[in-house]
């Protein structure tokens, strides 16, 4: 008998296939926790995309050696209950960092240039009103680009706005000093990035201490004309504060990747907001990339089943072996 291997379904399917040849591939969706736990009694390694990977889910799973994270940020799995367990916990960096800077920029551009507004002028007011009847944007030559977290979808969302001839400042709790040199980029604290900022775009890994770290408080500080951009995680924006801000013009406007609960209900008060950009969790969701991400999650579960210690573990676990 081949080992078992979980993935979440429509994730890459015809590449995990090639997995076939060690093991045999089960394409589940991972919302569907009974199947999942039914599954989940003789598998040996696990896929995971966003849904939560817990102490529940993992009781579940005995035989189970590796959850290979589809993507880099790995919130939602339980790191400490795993370790415990011997299951390896591997990601997918570096290899989405590019996809998600584009789309970084992409939400900038069209804060800019108001071109998701622009789009529904001219499909249902151009024609009908004559002229020219549209707010005029903004350049970004000179703006400045303040970063929160410049680890590597930071740098390269700070590598591609240098050609946009931004002034690019950022806060990390690390200093990055290699970005500084190469790039140019400037170190400020947290609230002077805050204050001094056009536009501000959140990069950091979502943990206890960036979750909520920006509220009421810190969007007070931004310039009521500038924008925030979060392709990160959702909560690390306390997002009825965020509400209120751009409903009383604290900021100029926003524009989000992730929610704190996704997908974003259709009543979340975001869906009706005009000063706001709406995109469903799209950061790394290019074909390039997402067959890239799902080679990596392969290649870490091939050296499990081969008993190698795979070559992307999280930070958390480097350097260990799990003997099983
Ligand atoms: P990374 O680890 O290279 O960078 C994170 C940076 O945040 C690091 O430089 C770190 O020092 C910094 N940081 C951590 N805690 C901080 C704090 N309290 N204050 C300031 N800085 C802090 O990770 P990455 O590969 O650049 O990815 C960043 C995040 O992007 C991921 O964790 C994930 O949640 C998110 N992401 C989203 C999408 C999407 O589809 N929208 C896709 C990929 C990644």
């Amino acid at each position: 008998m081949k080992p078992k291997v979980i993935v979440p379904a429509g994730k890459q399917e015809e590449v995990f296939m090639t997995l076939n040849d060690v093991a045999e591939v089960r394409f589940i969706p991972l919302t569907d926790r009974e199947r999942l736990f039914e599954e989940l009694r003789d598998a040996v390694a696990l896929v995971a995309d966003t849904a939560p990977i817990d102490e529940e889910l993992l009781e579940r799973a005995p035989k189970l050696r590796i959850v290979a994270r589809f993507g880099v940020g790995y919130d939602n799995v339980d790191v400490e209950a795993c370790t415990r367990r011997g299951i390896y916990v591997t990601y997918t960096p570096n290899v989405l960092s590019d996809a998600v800077a584009d789309l970084t920029i992409g939400l900038m551009l069209c804060l800019s240039r108001n071109i998701i507004r622009a789009d529904r002028y001219v499909r249902s007011r151009w024609a009908v009103e004559g002229g020219f009847n549209f707010p005029l944007g903004l350049d970004l030559e000179g703006k400045v680009l303040g970063i929160i977290g410049l680890g590597r979808i930071g740098y390269a969302v700070a590598s591609r706005a240098k050609a946009f001839s931004m002034e690019i400042i950022y806060y990390d709790i690390v200093r990055k000093g290699e970005a500084e040199e190469k790039l140019g980029v400037r170190y400020v604290e947290h609230e002077d990035l805050l204050r001094s900022s056009d536009f501000v775009t959140i990069h950091v890994s979502l943990n206890e201490k960036t979750r909520g770290m920006i509220g009421e408080r810190e969007l007070k500080l931004m310039k009521p004309t500038a924008y925030l951009i979060n392709t990160s995680r959702g909560p690390v924006i306390d997002e009825e504060a965020l509400v209120k801000a751009l409903k009383e013009g604290w900021i100029a406007g926003a524009a989000l990747d992730v929610f704190v609960e996704e997908p974003l209900p259709l009543d979340n008060p975001l869906t009706k907001m005009e000063n706001v950009i709406l995109t469903p969790h799209i950061g790394s969701a290019t074909k390039e990339t997402r067959r890239r991400m799902a080679l990596v999650d392969i290649e870490n579960i091939r050296a499990v089943l081969e008993g190698r210690v795979p070559p992307n573990l999280i930070p958390e676990q480097r350097g260990k072996t799990f003997m099983r």
